[in-house]
């Protein structure tokens, strides 16, 4: 099963449906508003991808992607490319509990 096959969105068939089904980029709300709350209380309530869909979404100029709009996932895309004392500590910790920890 690849993690779209988990998607929360994934068979709502309304408006409110942002997940681009097969990947065909159909467009979701990009302003805050009703839907866009909508959607981003499935994503953060009921999905359990939310972190791939957050990471898939990270160059999708429209849409809800992992509970982020277009604004926020922009952010996110340039805090990682601007690392940080705290964002370092999180990363190496998850590569070193693989690694030297293990
Ligand atoms: S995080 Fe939101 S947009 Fe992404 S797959 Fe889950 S429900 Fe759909």
């Amino acid at each position: 099963m690849t993690w779209r096959e988990a998607a929360a969105c994934l068979d709502r068939g309304d408006d409110l449906t942002w997940f681009p089904g097969a990947g065909q980029g159909r467009g979701r709300p990009t302003h805050p508003g009703a839907a866009e709350v909508a959607a981003k209380s499935v994503c953060k309530h009921e999905c359990p991808v939310v972190l791939e869909c957050a990471w898939y979404g990270l160059g999708m100029t429209e849409g809800i992607w992992g509970g982020l709009n277009r604004n926020e996932s922009t952010r996110l895309r340039k805090a990682l490319r601007k690392p940080t004392a705290d964002l370092f500590e999180v990363e190496y910790e998850k590569i070193a509990k693989r690694g030297i920890f293990a």
